[in-house]
């Protein structure tokens, strides 16, 4: 499995790159499904949606709070490493990316798309144009008040009931329909329209290369090769055996 995908990243001209939570699953990042899921703990609809931040902001933003401490200190690990090398080898290697966490840009990835948002930053619930930086400083009085107009802020993430960035999710479809390859990292392929990606992709002729210790809806299409594995393992690998083969 692994030479076959070798061989087609090789041949690939046009690929790209779409993850989600299992990409950083390896660097301490909980998924939201599967055994240690984080949904199980806590009710979605509440906490990840503009009414709850409106209703309640105070425990709304304790939930973001305990989410940010958690990806504090976070940090890429090797499969991260390696998917920024072989984004370098190939030239264009754009990253379509579910995760709010930050790690793909901080490994030195180019050409990130973060059709979710992300955790780093917040802003005016209000839209009256403020933004900053979603640190230490800002929860450590909760909720966090927009300083020009009062407002409660929020996390740069799509919240529950909100539509993705229009830019951004369409860019990422329209590389979907162009793309020969898609390298599909830590997905289970239920949240969409996200989950739309790869399935665009196949629609339209490209392999994919699936990376996941579990099965998900993609397995078992012809144009899908399937590595059993974790990120963190497999795509090392996969870097090596391009490297042998220079
Ligand atoms: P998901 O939780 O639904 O699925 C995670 C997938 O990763 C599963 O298929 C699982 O088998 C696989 N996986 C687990 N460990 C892995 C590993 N070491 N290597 C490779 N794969 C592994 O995640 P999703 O499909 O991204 O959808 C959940 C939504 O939650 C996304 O929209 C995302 O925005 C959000 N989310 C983001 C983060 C983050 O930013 N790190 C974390 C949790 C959830
Ligand atoms: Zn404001």
């Amino acid at each position: 499995m692994i030479d076959r995908a070798r061989e087609l990243v090789e041949k690939s001209v046009r690929p790209v790159v779409f993850t989600g939570a299992g990409m950083s699953r390896e660097s301490g990042m909980r998924t939201f499904r599967g055994e240690d899921g984080l949904w199980k703990d806590f009710d979605p609809e509440k906490l990840s949606s503009i009414r709850g931040l409106v209703e309640d902001p105070g425990t709304v933003w304790e939930w973001y709070r305990m989410r940010f401490m958690k990806t504090e200190g976070v940090k890429p690990h090797r499969g991260y490493i390696a998917l920024t090398a072989l984004q370098s080898r190939k030239g264009s290697l754009p990253v379509v990316t579910q995760n709010v966490d930050g790690l793909h840009r901080e490994s030195g990835q180019r050409d990130v798309l973060e059709i979710h948002g992300s955790m780093r930053s917040a802003s005016c619930i209000r839209k009256c144009g403020f933004t900053r930086e979603l640190d230490r400083e800002l929860v450590q009085s909760l909720p966090p008040l927009c300083p020009e107009c009062g407002a409660v802020l929020r996390p740069d993430i799509v919240l529950f009931g909100e539509p993705l960035p229009h830019e951004l999710i369409s860019r990422a479809y329209s590389l979907a329909e162009e793309c020969d390859l898609m390298i599909v990292v830590g997905t289970s392929v239920q949240v969409w329209p996200a989950a739309g990606v790869p399935f665009t992709a196949i629609e339209n002729g490209a392999y994919i290369i699936e990376i996941n210790p579990d099965p998900s809806e993609l397995s078992g299409s012809d144009r899908v090769i399937s590595i059993r594995g974790k990120a963190g393992e497999v795509l090392p690998l996969l870097m090596e055996k391009l490297q042998e083969n220079l």
